[in-house]
Parts: C-alpha cells; structure tokens; sequence
C-alpha cells in the first residue's frame, strides 16, 4: 500500500456503478495509469472536477495490489473553452485518443505530455486554427514515437528530391519516396506540404506558417500516425472543413 501524488491529465473515463469512475491518466513519469474515482459523479464530490476529459492536475493516488484509486485532487487546469467549439473539442479528444494509443503503463513520455499540453493550450486558448495545429501536433508526435518523416531525400535510393519536384509519402517506409521507388498505394505530397511539415518540425507544433491552412496535410498526417499505432482509435480522425468556409484546404498543386 502506498500514497503518492503524480501530475497527470485525464484522457478518458468509464462510468461504473452509480457514482464511480474509472479514469484512464496520462502522468509524464508513469505513462498510462487507471484509477478509480470513487463517488465522483456525486454532485458535491470533492472529486467531481478530478473526473472530466482535458482535466489537468495533482492526483493522489493510493495504490494497493496494482490498483490505483484517486484520494485528493488539485486542479490545474481543464481547458475548459474547448467545449464551445465542436470542432476543436474533438481535435483535442482525438489527441487525447492518439496518446492513450501510444503510451503503455509505467512509460516515461515527458516529451509526448508536453507537446499535448502546449498544443491543447493552443487549441483553447488561442485564435490559430485548429487544422495547421493538429497537422503540426501528428508531426512532432510521429517524432517523439521514432517515425519523424524524412522530408528531403528519397527513403528507398536516398537521393535528394528537389524542393519543387513530385513525391509521395511512404507511409510503411516513413518518409518521401521518388518517382521511381513509389509504391501504387503512396499518397502524393505536394512541394507546400512537405515545406510546412520541414517548417513545424524545425520551429514546433505551432509554428506560424503562410498559407497554412491551405497547406497543412492533416489527412496525410493522419493517415501516417495510424498506420503506426498499435491500437485502434476510438475517436475518427477529424476532417478538414471544406473549401470555403475560412479555414479550408483546397487542392495540392
Ligand atoms: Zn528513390
């Protein structure tokens, strides 16, 4: 038996029994960790606000036999002007969602922790548009997963590929493939996105990109991190708006 206290954000729950939660934590040091929330769907449970989405915090946890329950919680945050926009609501629930899929209980994955909470800090709390932002975030997360796209060179033959010249997105081999070593199923990657991909990874997650609305390959992005997880996700991959309507992608040239 033991008492400890881990900084952790919550990524999902399941509701059991009348007023009990199960909580699916993501803490920095100890990766994935379940913990019950015992009462917390009570309307005046002190763990009330330790048992949302998106919340943020100091959790004491006591653990015996491997089981984790929730004794105290300190909020830090619970980025809670997310749920007033549908959309970015759910690109953060699909992050949420890529990062239970990734991380293993016991993990240590300070650098994945930081690039959700830097980005769900963006998504709510700043005017940049969310589909450059959640391209940005599936960029830096295949980097911390060890699958960085190689942007530059062809991965099959290595030879460097002009800034401007035709390539497709290997999603097995990782990276950029000429003409010649393409495979049927390999997605086109059009000159602008691979430069904003190369500019996010260089800069962060949020970097500021011209035109990056137009030229953020989200679906690309998003095809390339699930083709790699272990898991399936629970939530869809959000889709970009259509053309039109302000924060839209039209055709790669
Ligand atoms: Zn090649």
């Amino acid at each position: 038996m033991k008492q400890t206290e881990k900084t952790a954000i919550v990524l999902r729950y399941a509701n059991y029994g009348e007023r009990d939660r199960m909580l699916t934590l993501f803490s920095p040091t100890r990766g994935l960790i379940e913990a019950a929330a015992h009462g917390c769907r009570r309307p005046r449970s002190r763990l009330l606000r330790a048992s949302e989405l998106f919340t943020l915090g100091d959790f004491e946890l006591f653990e015996k036999g491997g089981r984790y329950t929730v004794t105290g919680f300190s909020l830090i945050e619970n980025f809670y002007p997310l749920r007033n926009d549908w959309e970015r609501l759910n690109a953060g629930m699909y992050m949420l969602n890529l990062c239970e899929a990734a991380i293993q209980p016991g993990e240590n994955s300070q650098e994945l922790f930081m690039l959700l909470l830097h980005t769900l800090s963006r998504l709510t709390f700043s005017d940049q548009p969310w589909v450059p932002l959640l391209s940005g975030f599936l960029a830096h997360f295949a980097n911390t997963q060890g699958y960085r796209p190689r942007l530059r060179h062809c991965v099959v033959c290595g030879e460097r590929i002009a800034d401007g010249a035709p390539a497709a997105l290997d999603l097995r081999e990782g990276g950029l493939v000429c003409g010649r070593h393409r495979q049927a199923d390999a997605p086109l990657i059009a000159p602008s996105e691979r430069a904003f991909l190369r500019h996010v990874l260089e800069t962060g997650c949020s970097a500021w990109v011209e035109d990056a609305e137009r030229t953020a390959p989200l679906a690309l992005m998003e095809r390339y991190v699930g083709a790699r997880l272990d898991k399936p996700l629970r939530v869809q991959p959000p889709e970009a708006p259509p053309a039109g309507n302000g924060s839209a992608r039209v055709q790669p040239e």
